[in-house]
């Protein structure tokens, strides 16, 4: 058999598998023949500000006020994960800038206890790097976190930070090299876009995002909240845009659910992709809505 023949036939009994196994089923037999039910990555806000406020953040980090987000609470939302999920791929503490949190090391403990196998990445621009004390590179080794940089054009010795984090034996690595362009939300205020076509083009439709006791497709979806406050705006989330981890428990109706697209994909770009030259928000709408 050809190999485009043999991946043809994989993908179709997949889908036919899909379509009469209930979703309850194929979680006890994942369970019991298989590996365990899998979400590929998830990330979270350990923070919703930032020291750095970059224009187009997609996170409308900018426009968010300061808050720490509840050590505890983050804890219960991923106790509430793993009753769905035995295994997560990566897991993403993000914000905002997750350095700004001065519980941050807490939240190692317990993540690397409820996964042991997940890779654990703490997403940051870098800047408060040299303001580290030893317990924070120490604790970095000692739950086998990563720490992921993104490259933005500041004075941030990244090389040098990649190498010294290299040497103490910690997973150190780029998020994202080119930072000297930014990708322009392009946000559809009217909610007329081609959501099939919108879902496509999509680079964040794998960025999964907890919050809340609530489970996200995108990172945008759950922090509108702060673009629709700050310019008073009425971008709408259904209840059909997340998953409520008190009322949802099976890992397969979540993983086929985030394969299509969800109502607020009206409001995203379905256009070509625009980039911007890097540079500080000024909080114009400009920034994040095409108007
Ligand atoms: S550093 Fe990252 S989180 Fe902070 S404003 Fe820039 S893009 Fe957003
Ligand atoms: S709403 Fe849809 S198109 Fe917009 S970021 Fe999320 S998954 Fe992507």
């Amino acid at each position: 058999m050809k190999l485009t023949t043999l991946i043809k036939t994989i993908n179709t009994a997949k889908k036919i598998y899909n379509k009469i196994v209930p979703y309850f089923l194929q979680d006890i037999l994942v369970r019991k023949f298989g590996q365990g039910t899998y979400l590929s990555q998830v990330e979270f806000h350990i923070v919703d500000h930032c020291n750095l406020n970059c224009a187009h953040c997609n996170h409308f980090t900018p426009l968010a006020s300061e808050n720490y987000c509840k050590i505890d609470d983050i804890v219960d939302d991923f106790k509430k994960l793993k009753i769905i999920f035995d295994n997560i791929g990566k897991i993403f503490i993000v914000g905002g800038e997750p350095l700004l949190h001065p519980e941050l090391l807490k939240i190692l403990d317990p993540l690397r206890n409820l996964y042991p196998n997940s890779e654990i990445i703490i997403i940051t621009n870098g800047i408060l790097l040299d303001k580290q004390k030893e317990e924070f590179f120490d604790a970095l080794k000692k739950y086998h976190i990563a720490l992921s940089m993104t490259h933005y054009p500041i004075k941030v010795d990244y090389e040098g930070w990649i190498k010294k984090l290299d040497e103490m034996g910690i997973k150190a690595y780029y998020f994202s090299l080119d930072r000297n362009k930014m990708r322009k939300q392009n946000l559809n205020l009217e909610g007329s876009s081609n959501k099939e076509k919108a879902f496509l083009k999509c680079h964040e439709k794998n960025c999964h995002f907890l919050r809340d006791g609530k489970l996200y497709v995108c990172t945008p979806v759950p922090n509108i909240c702060f673009l629709n406050k700050y310019f008073n705006l009425d971008f709408k989330i259904k209840k059909t845009d997340y998953i409520d981890l008190n009322k949802v428990k099976s890992a397969s109706y979540i993983n086929a659910i985030f394969k299509r697209p969800i109502n607020f994909c009206r409001y995203c770009n379905d256009k070509e992709i625009e980039f911007d030259k890097y540079k500080i928000s000024k909080k114009e709408l400009s920034e994040w809505v095409k108007i």
